[in-house]
């Protein structure tokens, strides 16, 4: 492991178990908004599978869009004598698979736009999502539902750590605190403030670039990540969790990678 120089993380599902808070997010948003809009909230509005399949794409790394492209995509099937129920417009895995197979990796806003009526503005929608997410009034967000996937302190690792995530630099600020990472310096972290979204390549060139590293491992779990990692062309891409699974290597968590590649124990 001497060739590689340092260690890029992303964060949700391979720092942090968000599968109970990002994917409940887009099911309450998308049942809130199908509501409010005066359809019939019957059916849940996401799934495991549903989220699997976005994920395995590669263009759907912000998860308020995930929810816009949803809901937007059931409307325009709940036209004319649509029942505006969503048990029978949310599409299947295989269905949703087959629609957004010719939506490219980095052009998510533009493919929905230039094919589907607009009826639930992106703006909304976001707000809907992050009300869910950091909870409103009395009502808890959904983020309470992270758990750490790790146990040791960033320091404690092999090689030099660095972040490189879709998460806002807000909801960076409670990982660290679910990791008790809350010493972790900002510069180390590109988040997506830094207008640097997968499956851009540009977060792991900055970060390489600013300290002086040219071989890395990346950890990530979905397609986008091993697309960045891809466009970067230079290190190891290590897939954690189910979603890339086929990919080699890959690990269920990061504690057992690092073990497997370096003999390092996480605490
Ligand atoms: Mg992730």
């Amino acid at each position: 492991m001497s060739e590689y120089d340092c260690l890029i993380f992303d964060v949700d599902g391979v720092l942090i178990d968000s599968s109970g808070s990002y994917p409940e997010m887009i099911r309450r948003t998308v049942e809130a908004e199908w509501k409010a809009a005066g359809f019939t909230a019957d059916a849940p509005g996401y799934s495991k599978e549903l989220n699997a399949v976005f994920k395995r794409h590669g263009g759907f790394n912000d998860d308020s869009h995930i929810a816009w492209v949803l809901l937007n995509i059931m409307a325009s099937g709940n036209t004319g004598s649509g029942s505006g129920r969503l048990r029978d417009c949310i599409p299947s895995p295989a269905e949703l698979e087959g629609i957004i197979s010719s939506c490219g990796v980095d052009s998510a806003k533009r493919w929905l736009t230039a094919n589907y009526e607009e009826r639930f503005p992106l703006d909304r929608v976001a707000e809907t999502c992050m009300n869910i997410y950091y909870g409103n009034g009395a009502e808890p967000g959904v983020r309470v539902m992270e758990r750490p996937m790790i146990r040791s302190h960033w320091s404690e690792f092999p090689l030099p750590a660095y972040v490189f995530t879709g998460r806002g630099a807000s909801e960076w600020e409670f990982a660290k605190d679910i990791l008790s990472w809350n010493d972790f310096p900002n510069a180390r972290i590109v988040s997506s403030d830094s207008g640097i979204l997968k499956p851009s390549p540009d977060g792991l060139e900055l970060i390489c670039k600013n300290f002086g590293h040219k071989r890395p491992i990346f950890f990530g779990d979905t397609t986008s990540d091993m697309m960045s990692f891809k466009a970067f062309g230079r290190g190891k891409f290590v897939a954690i969790g189910q979603i890339l699974r086929k990919w080699d290597p890959n690990f269920p968590c990061v504690g057992d990678a690092m073990l497997n590649l370096f003999g390092w124990r996480d605490m």
